[in-house]
């Protein structure tokens, strides 16, 4: 996939001024009117970055953004807020919830995509669209992966796999926080079946030698580590 982002906004017209500029510049966007909506879809699926307005009906942005910064899956999602000048004042609190970077209404659309650019940057998501180590190269954009230039037929759960472990190269994840990344926190299927498919991307990756670079920490998970 392009590089994600997540847009919890209440007011239908910026929902979908964002939307367009966010896509014309090559973004993959979803939507969310409420921030109630927003973490159902976080059960289901990461974006790279949230787009958060500070006004919603319901649970506001700020509190929004503590709860995601309460919770271990969530915790370091790149995330900006969009606020009204005269919330201003109070923009300390929104810096102690954990919001990367934020914007005053009304915003130019040119000037939100390069602070979008700017926040991946300074939070390591890959700004380019594909992620490469060891000779592995994912394309990010068609879900293509190659590996020493050769097209490599691997399933959806394998890719997503992949693409979290070479994101986040000698990071251990524990089995459940595959299952919630990989998976999805509201599916519900047994931590076993990450090792039938961490099985199947080593098999995969056998043929060039690599299967070795998707390494078991004894009791732990697993980590993706680049080989030399
Ligand atoms: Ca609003």
């Amino acid at each position: 996939m392009a590089t994600s982002i997540l847009i919890v906004e209440d007011e239908p017209e910026i929902r979908e001024l964002l939307n367009f500029s966010l896509v014309r510049a090559g973004f993959n966007v979803a939507e969310a009117a409420t921030g109630e909506m927003a973490l159902q879809h976080l059960d289901n699926k990461l974006p790279d970055i949230l787009i958060v307005d500070w006004m919603l009906p319901g649970m506001s942005g700020v509190e929004l953004a503590k709860r995601l910064r309460r919770d271990e899956l969530t915790n370091k999602l790149p995330l900006l807020m969009l606020t009204a000048r005269s919330e201003e004042t109070d923009l300390l609190e929104s810096f102690e919830s954990g919001i990367d970077d934020y914007m005053t209404k009304p915003f130019s659309p040119r000037e939100l995509v390069a602070r979008i650019k700017a926040l991946l940057r300074r939070t390591g998501v890959p700004e380019n669209d594909t992620v490469e180590s060891s000779g592995i190269r994912i394309d990010l954009v068609s879900h293509r992966v190659t590996i020493a230039g050769e097209d490599i037929n691997i399933g959806p759960t394998e890719y997503r796999l992949l693409e979290l472990l070479m994101r986040n190269p000698d990071r251990v994840f524990e089995r459940d926080q595959l299952l919630d990344r990989v998976w999805g926190r509201s599916t519900y299927i047994e931590t076993r079946t990450v090792d039938v498919h961490i099985l199947r991307l080593r098999k995969v990756l056998k043929p060039f030698g690599l299967d070795n670079t998707v390494q078991t920490v004894r009791s732990v998970g697993y980590r993706f580590t680049p080989s030399s």
